[in-house]
């Protein structure tokens, strides 16, 4: 038997379910569930995704068994509908859009209106009885399926500006300008009917084909288009970016064509059960009359608002759904309602009236920002629509690292004066210089600036401008348009619909108000508001919403992982421990060399580094340990009662080697010897490959010496502590071994200097001491390490680095290249690589818990925020994973979300 590849979904039956959305997509999925539930959608049929893979595979044919399983459903949704396709009297027309099983919003392809051809538009005038309707239904598909069908999908790659879809738009505005036309409502019949004619000349002559006029010739094309999107340029990067994998697919749903824009009595809208900004339990939306659902997104016109009570200041003075037609407006409350407690979740809808009749054209979880997400969560489970676990599960790691974004300083903006205002598309704040074009956004963020990226509107090939900026403003576009959508999704503060902002992109400029911006200028935005400043205003941090704290202890009753924090000053221990954090599991010791501050600390290590002798060089560690005490102790004392993880100095000797003229010159006073000579031995310490070099455990066996005034400095730094009242927890731990005969080398310098200082002080501390896993060969023979080790962290970074065999500092030449061709994934760096790294840490963990089954151990490599990798973490048994202290509270649940699924 062959595989079915065709799902009906209507009034006359319908195949699929909310359950199959991996073979159906979210949108065919949705489509067939709203079916069984009876509610109004029109009638059609779904290609499955596994078809999109056999399309690609066959070369991009359609194999004869798909076309007759095309046809049954085809018969199916005529006698559903009434009507048929490419009949002369009685013409059904079909939309063919994409819908892959996650939502990749705007980066496929839909074609609407197909079936309109010489033959179905006599018929379709005379059942309407509206000739412009169907004018200029004709013109948008010959607009849409042009763009997307003969251009997009056959590849022609045209110049920039030139593709065939500004062509004609550029003949409509040509033609509202010589009529004197403000919009293209004013277009009448007959101007509609030139305009195809000239559109299809248009066609003809830029792509040198006739636009087809054959109904089942344009099925087929804007099938196969619609499956061709899922490989164009824009679903590619977006892939990328959300980490979707390539072998999805994206299934093609055909359905019904019914009309918003068959006159006054007829509309579309999109709308959202809660509001995705802020997660009010408010029904939010927007519609527009006489208008295809493009029209709403595209932000062409400004749309109205649904209802009265979710009006704003940009849009009062429009007629609301609610009050135009209030019975329309309650039967779309009523499957609100019915939506939200069939899926109790906040659903993202659209509709149509045709005529005054309400139909659903679609329906799906909505996006939302993290704030909204952890608010509808949490007011979900007041009201009963979900329990405590599916709270948790409701929130993306991910999302809630807008929640710890900064937020415009409300002091700052009470005296700021407003340069122009907008739709609250994305919240919080932001703030950076502007850039007009998404290459110029994208610029600017490989050169390190921060940038704000100002477009009229934005459109799917302007998603990674939108990624690279700190925030986007547009001037037109409501609340659903392609830029809100966007950002929303990804937590980015965002303005659109800023309607009296004028923007010249080629000038580079942007006004409103008698005030002009030009690109590389500094301006604020306000996404929560809808506010724009110039110039710099301060931004406060938003930890202390109640919200997000109720949320986290619901996350934490479910946790059973640890997490911990990557941190070297007291003021990071604060934070991290503010957002959770149960201790430190990585203090790296070198950075109380670095920064400001640190000048005289920095001078003494040098004056070691640069020691002519044995003798020296421990007069300077002599010099140098308060320094190490003191920093070691504040941290100690932030962490009061939870564990600290302080490691032994990592990086090789000449990172601290002085370049400047001016500090070699204070060296070599200090030292009695001459520049040349500071400058010669900085040279001696050169080495071919520093990170493979004297660094780690190795600097700790050369200079024994150095790793006695480590843990001196530790030990002291506690035992002083608890002569104090307090209660430290120091660890420590020996970085870069490869060994256990290098652990057994410190160990005894280890156990004798503790015993001293403890004698010495009267007092005894816990600590433990481990070592860093960051080696392959540790990883091997982790079993042996444990003899010595009663912890383990792993270290990721230079773990992954020594697996694959690229420098962690130099991948910037090659990885971007590997993940485009999808020869890697994900960047290892940022992800653990499951497969390989993944592998051996998992075998380390097996051997190291055979030797020693109540070895603790973690991770502190920069993967250990990373949703995924915490998860991975969870899986294997890791007792910690430690992260910057703002990734803290992913971490955390990630973490519980692990022990959920777990559960499951
Ligand atoms: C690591 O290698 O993963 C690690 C945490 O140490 P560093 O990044 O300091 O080398
Ligand atoms: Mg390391």
């Amino acid at each position: 038997m062959t595989e079915k590849y065709v799902y009906c979904f209507g009034p006359e039956g319908t195949d699929g379910d909310a359950g199959m959305r991996n073979l159906l997509g979210g949108k065919g999925a949705n489509l067939a569930e709203m079916a069984r539930l009876g509610l109004p959608v029109p009638a059609g049929f779904t290609i499955t995704t596994e078809f999109c893979s056999a399309f690609f595979d066959q070369g991009g044919k359609f194999p004869e068994s798909l076309k007759k399983e095309v046809a049954a459903a085809l018969k199916q949704t005529e006698r559903a509908m009434g009507m048929k396709y490419g009949d002369a009297d009685n013409p059904l027309l079909l939309s063919s859009r994409s819908g892959a099983r996650q939502s990749m919003p705007g980066m496929m392809e839909t074609v609407l209106n197909v079936g309109l051809c010489t033959k179905t538009i006599p018929g379709l005038i005379e059942k309407s009885g509206n000739q412009r309707f169907v004018y200029d239904a004709y013109r948008r598909l010959i607009t849409m399926y042009s763009d997307v069908v003969m251009e997009k999908a056959e590849d022609v790659e045209p110049q920039e500006g030139q593709g065939i879809r500004v062509q004609l738009e550029k003949i409509m505005d040509a033609l509202k300008k010589a009529k004197g036309y403000k919009s293209d409502t004013d277009l009448t019949a007959e101007d509609l009917k030139q305009l195809c004619e000239d559109y299809k000349a248009k066609v003809k002559q830029v792509l040198g084909r006739e636009f087809p006029d054959n109904p089942e010739d344009q099925l087929w094309g804007a099938v196969g288009a619609v499956f061709k999107s899922w490989n164009g340029r824009r679903a590619i990067s977006y892939r990328r970016i959300e980490g979707i994998a390539d072998g999805w697919g994206t299934a093609c749903n055909v359905q019904s064509m019914v009309f918003g824009n068959m006159g006054n009595t007829s509309a579309t809208g999109v709308a959202f059960s809660r509001n995705p900004a802020t997660g009010e339990n408010q029904f939010y939306g927007e519609w527009l009359i006489d208008a295809q659902g493009e029209d709403v997104v595209a932000g062409i016109r400004t749309p109205s608002p649904l209802n009265e009570q979710t009006k704003n200041e940009q849009n009062e003075h429009l007629t609301s759904l609610e009050q135009q037609w209030p019975d329309s407006y309650q039967e779309l409350v009523a499957i609100r309602d019915n939506l939200e407690k069939h899926y109790t979740d906040m659903q993202d809808i659209e509709f149509t009236i045709q005529d005054g009749k309400l139909y659903m054209l679609q329906c799906r979880s909505g996006k939302r920002t993290g704030t909204a997400a952890v608010n509808m969560a949490m007011d979900m489970l007041a009201e009963g629509l979900i329990d405590e676990t599916t709270a948790v599960m409701r929130v993306g790691a991910d999302q809630l690292d807008e929640l710890l974004h900064p937020i415009v300083d409300p002091e700052a903006e009470k005296t700021a004066q407003t340069f122009v205002s907008g739709l609250p598309a994305g919240p919080g704040g932001a703030l950076g210089e502007i850039v007009f074009t998404s290459a110029d956004a994208v610029a600017a963020e490989k050169a390190g600036r921060v940038c704000i990226l100002v477009r009229e509107e934005t459109n799917p090939e302007d998603v990674e401008g939108m990624r690279a900026a700190e925030g986007i403003l547009t001037a037109r576009g409501g609340m659903t348009s392609h830029a809100a959508l966007v950002a929303r999704g990804w937590g980015k503060c965002c303005i659109v619909g800023a309607g009296e902002l004028k923007i010249d992109a080629a000038a580079k400029t942007m006004s409103a108000n008698g005030k002009t911006f030009k690109q590389g200028d500094t301006v604020t935005l306000n996404g929560t508001k809808g506010r724009v400043y110039g110039g710099a205003l301060a931004m406060v941090d938003a930890t202390e919403n109640p919200r997000f704290k109720e949320f986290m202890t619901l996350v934490d009753k479910r946790r059973t992982l640890g997490v911990r924090t990557n941190a070297d000053t007291p003021e990071d221990a604060r934070v991290a421990r503010e957002y959770g954090a149960e201790g430190i599991g990585l203090f790296r010791t070198e950075h109380m060399f670095y920064g400001a501050g640190t000048e005289e600390a920095l001078f003494v290590l040098r004056k070691m580094i640069h020691a002519g002798s044995d003798e020296e060089r421990n007069r300077a560690i002599d010099e140098l340990e308060p320094f190490v005490k003191r920093d070691i102790k504040a941290t100690l004392e932030a962490m009061d009662g939870l564990p600290v993880t302080v490691r032994l100095l990592d990086p090789p000797l000449h990172e601290f080697v002085p370049q400047s003229p001016s500090a070699q010159a204070e060296l070599a006073k200090a030292l009695g010897i001459s520049g040349e000579e500071v400058k010669q031995r900085g040279a001696d310490l050169h080495e071919v490959n520093p990170m493979m070099g004297h660094r780690g455990v190795r600097l700790g066996i050369t200079y024994p010496y150095l790793t006695e005034m480590q843990i001196r400095a530790i030990i002291e730094a506690a035992t002083e502590l608890k002569n104090e009242g307090k209660d430290p927890h120091p660890e420590v731990m020996v970085p870069v071994t490869c060994a256990l005969t290098e652990l057994d080398f410190v160990k005894p310098i280890f156990d004798r200097v503790k015993a001293e200082v403890e004698s010495q002080a009267g007092v005894a501390v816990d600590c433990l001491y481990g070592t860093m896993i960051e080696i392959p060969r540790a990883c091997l023979l982790a079993d042996r390490m444990a003899v010595t080790a009663e912890f383990f962290s792993f270290g990721t970074n230079d773990l992954t680095q020594m697996s694959f065999g690229f420098s962690r500092d130099d991948t910037g030449g090659f990885l971007p290249e590997y993940l485009d061709h999808g020869i890697l994934e994900a960047d290892p760096f940022q992800t653990i690589d499951q497969d390989g790294v993944g592998q051996l840490v998992q075998m380390a963990v097996e051997k190291g818990r055979a030797t020693r089954s109540d070895l603790k151990i973690g991770i502190c490599g920069e993967q250990g925020g990373d949703p995924a990798s915490v998860d991975f973490c969870f899986k294997i048994g890791l007792d910690y994973v430690s992260c910057s202290p703002y990734r803290v509270p992913i971490a955390r649940l990630a973490a519980a979300q692990s022990a959920i699924k777990a559960k499951k």
